[in-house]
Parts: structure tokens; sequence; C-alpha cells
């Protein structure tokens, strides 16, 4: 039996707890700030006000016991544990990374699934994120879907819900997820389906755009865990099929996404019916200022930990293209590219601003090119709808803001333009990354102005490490000389015709 069993002898277990807490469902609670026993500490800024935890049962949310195996690691292990796997961590007393799955302890029915599923390691973000998120500390995740992260939050969540009191008639959830869209709400409860069925712990997915009943009914009957969108999930709190008072375990997916599609004011509305000494997991796929700022709120001295290699790296089956341009010239140049490359292939093209998408996609499809828009004013319908024709190749052009196009799972893009260069080299890298996926080549075709000019030189060791060439125009911005006057540049190697023998990287 695993030492997170709450069906254990352990005389901590979930029913002396239970016994003891007297949780009567009613916590009267209804601030928004986390108690804290510093005022200078970075995370928990509100901290300094005080809490009132009065009439809120203790909960137990520390399960963790490092194994003999891990507890033997040196520092000098554990740094190049990290380092192979590209974790980077920081914050106070950051346990050690688990090298297996046996090493995390999890329960028999856990491991069940997880022997079931085939996997035969733990991801770099579960083999960091786990020991941390059953310490029952706040994290800060920053990884992207498809690193393992749905489980990196879910199974610590499995074992916090069998060690609290059973639910109550009345009761609402003990876990929260809250997630950007639909799409990705339901994948969440599919894993969570799968690793909490065998503990009989039950869950639901409250997302819009569909009929009420179903979701009311789920939640009338009593849910461990919900997953939802935030407008829907108000929604529910509003109507009072749902409340928040049981939650003790707060996720946000795709903190990121969530903010670039304008949800902050919902957050702050669910966050603030939540009890302040939840335990708070925070994921992102980057890492801009208004996620920190929210991060910076929400959570009180948080570990973070970051997947990926600190030095950036772009895909090397992409082939990679800089054109130096004005600001003006850029429209002009995206459409003598696409009448070069515009094969049927799909083709994804990145823009700065919401405003800028739907600018470029009105003059697009008025020329003619079939072209839709991407972005996180769009209702869901729509962009479900913008997906799925893009998808099909029925609309093989798609223009889209960053966050709004990350964890999209398209398979097939040919081409990226970066029409605007983005905030970072690291959306650069992501952006590009859509395609050359999965042994497919790829091309991207980016447009970079003097305004770009502070980002030249990462550019440039960017396209050096992937052994891509890098026109003089960018080298010698690079060294900070003054870029080219307008009217050079354009893209050099794609075949046919356009643009030969003119100043291309
Ligand atoms: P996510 O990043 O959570 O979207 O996960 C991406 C995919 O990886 C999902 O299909 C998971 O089921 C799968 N996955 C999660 N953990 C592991 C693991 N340790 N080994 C192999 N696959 C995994």
């Amino acid at each position: 039996m695993s030492r997170y069993d709450s069906r254990s002898s352990d005389p901590t277990s979930y029913r002396d707890r239970r016994s003891d807490s007297g949780y009567g469902g009613s916590t009267g609670y209804s601030g928004s700030v986390r108690s804290s026993s510093s005022k200078n500490d970075y995370y928990g800024s509100e901290a300094s006000k005080k809490v009132d935890l009065d009439g809120l049962p203790h909960f137990e949310k520390n399960f963790y016991i490092e194994a003999p195996s891990v507890a033997a690691m040196t520092e000098r292990e554990v740094e190049e544990y990290r380092q192979r796997r590209e974790i980077t961590v920081e914050g106070r007393d950051v346990p050690k990374p688990v090298k297996s799955f046996r090493d995390v302890g999890f329960p028999d029915y856990v491991m069940q699934e997880i022997a079931k599923a085939g996997f035969t390691e733990p991801t770099p973000i579960q083999s960091q994120g786990w020991p941390m998120a059953l310490k029952g500390r706040d994290l800060i995740g920053i990884a992207e879907t498809g690193s393992g992260k749905t489980l990196a939050y879910l199974l610590p969540a499995i074992v916090h819900v069998n060690a609290q009191p059973i639910l109550s008639p009345g009761d609402g959830p003990i876990v929260l997820v809250l997630a950007p869209t639909r799409e990705l709400a339901v994948q969440i409860q599919q894993e969570a389906t799968k690793f909490g069925a065998s503990s009989k712990i039950k869950n639901t997915c409250i997302y819009g755009g569909v009929p009420k009943g179903p979701q009311v009914r789920d939640l009338q009957k009593g849910v461990e865990i919900v997953i939802a969108t935030p407008g829907r999930l108000i929604d529910m709190m509003e109507s009072h099929h749902t409340n928040l008072r049981r939650v003790t375990y707060l996720v946000l997916d795709e903190a990121d996404r969530m903010l670039d599609m304008g949800f902050d004011p919902q957050i702050r509305k669910i966050v603030s019916q939540i009890r302040p000494d939840r335990q708070t997991l925070y994921w992102s796929a980057t890492w801009p200022k208004e996620v920190e700022q929210l991060a910076r709120q929400f959570l009180y001295n948080p570990y973070k930990v970051i997947i990926g290699s600190p030095d950036l790296k772009a895909n090397h089956a992409i082939r990679q293209h800089v054109d130096i341009v004005s600001e003006n010239q850029k429209y002009n140049k995206l459409v003598k590219l696409l009448e070069d490359i515009m094969d049927g292939s799909r083709i994804l093209i990145f823009m700065d601003t919401k405003k800028g998408c739907d600018q470029i996609t009105r003059q697009l499809r008025m020329d003619g090119w079939p072209a839709l828009s991407i972005h996180g004013d769009k209702s869901q319908a729509e962009r479900d709808w913008v997906l799925s024709e893009f998808r099909s190749g029925k609309s093989p052009i798609m223009t889209a803001t960053d966050v709004a196009a990350r964890g999209l799972d398209v398979k097939d893009v040919k081409y990226v333009i970066n029409y605007d260069f983005p905030g970072s080299l690291e959306d650069y890298v992501h952006r590009i990354g859509r395609t050359g996926r999965a042994g497919a080549k790829g091309t991207a075709y980016t447009f970079f102005t003097a305004a770009n000019a502070r980002f030249a030189k990462e550019l440039i060791g960017i396209l050096e490490e992937a052994g891509q060439k890098v026109s003089p125009e960018l080298a010698a911005m690079g060294r900070g000389a003054p870029p080219p006057p307008s009217g050079h540049g354009g893209f050099r190697d794609r075949g046919r015709g356009y643009g030969g023998g003119r100043s291309w990287s």
C-alpha cells in the first residue's frame, strides 16, 4: 500500500482528519488574499492584509515523503539530472527530482494506470513537478502542451482529493482546473477520467457553447474535480449550481492564453471565491509581464519550474529566412511571397495584434486569398470553425496572434510567416515550430524591421545554431549598424522566380 493511500492505517489518514475537521461546508470566507508571515514576500503581494481563516477547517496538503533512492542523490547528481532533462528550478527548499514513477510513491491504483498507459519514465515536468506539488506548495510551471504537464498536476490532485473528507450534499469540487478553451478542458478531462477512475473520483467538464443541463446534473450529483472554462463556471456559480467553498487545490492551465483571451476579470472573480490557504498550481507556456503579475497576486511562496533549454534552439528541420523590410513594405511583400509559395499547403501567418490580424486577413480576402484568422477576441464557435477550415485545407491560410495559436496541434503546416516579429526569441522559436513537425520539413519566413533590431543578435545566434544563412544586412544589424534603406531584401531560395539575386538570408 502506498504512503498516500487515504485508506491506509496511518493515524493521520483521511478518516481521522474528517472527524476532527467538522467541516460543515460553509466557510464564511469571502476575501481574496492569502495569508503570509512575510510582508516582503515577492509573491502573495497582498499577503500583508489580514486574512480571516476562522471557521475554515484545516486541510492536509503536504503528502510528500522523499524515497530513499531520491534522498541518496547527491547535489551534483541532481544538478546533472536537471541539466540533462532541461529543468530549471527556482524557489526555497526545492525538492530533488524523481527519476522513476516508483520514486514518487503514488498509490497503487495510480501506478496501475501509469503501467496501463505504457509510460516508461516521468517526463521532465513530472519528475520535478510531482515532488513540488505533493509537498503542498504553490507552483509555477513553465511548460508547453505535450510536455506531460496535465498529469504533472492531475496525479497530485488525485492524491489530494483522496486525503480530504468526502463530499457532503451541496458541496462543490475539491479540485478546480481552469482552462482557456473547451478543447483543452476536454483533453484534461480525458486524463482525469483515465487516472481517477480506479479511485472513484468523479469529474466534470464545464464549458460554454453547449446546453447546461447535463453539466448542472453532474454538479448536483457532486464531483471532486471540476475542469472549467471561466465564463461558464461563473454562470454556474451565479445560478448556485456549484460553489467553490471546498476547493483546496486550484490549477490555472495555460494562464498566458487565458489572459490573451481576456479572461483576467473572470479569473479574479473565481479565485476570490476560493479559500486563501489553498494550493495553487499556475501553468503557462510563456512568462510575459501580465502572466507574472497575476501569479504574484494568486500565489504564495511558490516554486517555479521551467522546462526547456535555457539556450534557445530552433528545430533543424525548418529552413529559416529573414527579410529586412520596412513596416510599409510588409503587405506587398507578403502577397509576393504568397504568390510564390502558395500551392494549397497550409500557411500560418503570425501578427502582433488582434487588430492587425483582422486587418490583414480582410485585405488578403479582398485580394482573393483564402485566409481566415484566429485570435483571442473570437468566440469559441468561430475559433472552432476557423480551425476546422484550416485543418481540412478548405482555407489554407490562417493568420494568428501568438497565444491563440499556442497549443494548436495542426499537422502539415508547410510554411510559417512572421508578418510581425514576435516580442521574444522564445516566441520566435515556438512560432516557427508550428512547421517541421513529426519529422516533416518546414519553412519559416520572417519580416524583420528596424524596430526589431534589438533582437538581431539573438536571432543570428538561433539561425547559426541551426545552420541557416545570415544575410549581410541582418549581420550588420546584429553588430548594431543601422538597417539598410528600405527596398532591399527579399527571400532567396524559394525556387520560382521572385526575389532572385537580392539580399536574403
Ligand atoms: P500534456 O502535455 O499533458 O498535454 O501531455 C501530452 C501527452 O503525453 C498526453 O497524451 C499524455 O497522456 C502523455 N504523457 C503524459 N505523461 C507521460 C509519460 N510520463 N510518458 C509518456 N507519455 C506521457
